[in-house]
């Protein structure tokens, strides 16, 4: 790996270690899912709050069982048994209806046959069957989710259940997006000679609208010095700057160097890492600054890779790094001494797992190739090769 460089594993440690969890605000239950749990939420009460039915059918004594019982009480959902079971007869209940005191199971409709208030059951009932604990779930005062995590549909239905109506979050990263290239024309404008189509704002806001990230898209900016201190000076005042182009050795790239101007500690340039080598990251004070490379498959490699793990380490999700997937290559893939790669495929699936065809057209300005994959393959740095069938990790592209 050439000395200058840094290895994909160290320059995310270089990330993660400057990407400290925000401040934490109290956000309303409904307004919560996809936030991250800063203090975690207790239960308001018993889960299930009472014994309850798991089947429409009969609460019984199951020693009464085999045998023909009066139905003596109805005990619907919301409405509580007025009273106790009496000996010797049954309560028709439904599902999520309290079970009457003096009930021990509950025999399902399938399993009984009423006729003129009297219900005959066939089987003896075994105890406690279908019948749902107290507290059987969450006790009340107990963790409902545990700090770090983050909300998704599970979690809102545990929070819901468990009676918590807001919970304290990490607050969302603020992201201001820009990109710089005097070639750069907004989709919808007529090109001149020389120009292309603007990608790269919209892929980077999209990973990192995905991410969690509040974002600001600034406009895109010309390769002249001004223009840009003015937008990166502007784009400081969020807590995540991302910026694409002017990263590289040419003489219009003038991202770097306008940065440092402003007070920018540039913390490391370039990476071992295809596509996407001459990424720049640095600080200033808290504000966490990403200099992506133009090519558009660069920024959206690096902003999946390095910027969304930076992102959820600032929303205190336990685990930020990526979450590497496993399959299987289809073809053969050559490893490079030099760089990990990040390979576009396509996956299917087999009895056996999923599979990665990659996609042809791997060079890093192909975006519209990459558009045909939904899985970035991890092809570590080494020597050989990865023969085809052989296990490799992938990130999700889609
Ligand atoms: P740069 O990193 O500025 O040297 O750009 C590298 C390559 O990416 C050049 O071919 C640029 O034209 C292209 N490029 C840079 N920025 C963008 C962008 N925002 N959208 C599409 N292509 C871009
Ligand atoms: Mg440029």
């Amino acid at each position: 790996m050439p000395a200058d460089l840094l290895s994909l594993e160290d320059a995310l440690a270089c990330i993660l270690e400057r990407s400290k969890p925000l401040s934490s605000e109290v956000v309303p239950l409904d307004r919560a899912f996809g936030r991250v749990v800063a203090e975690p939420p207790l239960a308001r009460a018993d889960l299930p709050p009472f014994p309850s039915s798991a089947m429409d059918g009969f609460a019984v004594r199951g020693a009464e069982t085999p045998g023909t019982l009066p139905v003596s009480l109805r005990v619907a959902a919301g409405s509580p048994p007025t009273g106790p079971l009496e000996s010797g007869s049954a309560a028709a209940i439904a599902t999520g209806a309290a079970v009457p005191e003096g009930a021990d199971t509950i025999v399902p409709v399938e399993q009984a046959v009423e006729e003129n208030s009297q219900v005959r059951i066939a089987e003896p009932a075994r105890a406690n069957a279908h019948i749902r604990p107290r507290g059987g779930d969450v006790r009340e005062g107990a963790l409902v989710v545990a700090a770090g995590v983050r909300i998704g549909p599970a979690q809102i239905g545990a929070l819901s259940a468990a009676g918590v109506p807001e919970i304290r979050c990490f607050r969302r990263p603020r992201v201001s997006v820009l990109a710089t290239g005097d070639e750069l024309r907004a989709p919808g404008e007529m090109l001149e000679p020389g120009q292309i189509f603007e990608s790269n704002r919209l892929t980077i806001a999209a990973v990192l609208a995905a991410s969690g990230a509040e974002i600001d898209l600034l406009p895109v900016v010309r390769d002249e010095e001004a223009a840009q201190r003015a937008a990166l000076e502007r784009g400081l005042a969020a807590d995540v700057l991302v910026s694409s182009g002017g990263v590289s050795m040419g003489p219009h790239d003038l991202v770097r160097r306008v940065a440092g101007a402003l007070g920018v500690i540039e913390v490391f340039w370039g990476v071992a890492v295809k596509p996407g080598k001459p990424l720049s990251f640095g600080v200033r004070d808290d504000v966490l600054v990403f200099g992506l490379p133009g090519n558009p498959v660069s920024s959206l490699v690096a902003s999946l890779v390095f910027v969304r793990p930076a992102l959820l380490a600032l929303q205190g999700l336990a685990e930020p790094a990526p979450r590497f997937q496993s399959g299987r290559t289809q073809i053969t893939l050559r490893r490079s001494a030099q760089r990990d790669e990040f390979v576009r495929a396509r996956r299917t699936a087999d009895d056996e797992g999923i599979l990665l065809q990659p996609v042809t057209g791997q060079e890093s300005h192909m975006i519209v190739r990459a558009a045909s994959a939904d899985a970035l393959v991890h092809v570590p740095r080494g020597e050989g090769e990865i023969a085809a069938g052989d296990a490799v990790r992938y990130l999700d592209l889609a």
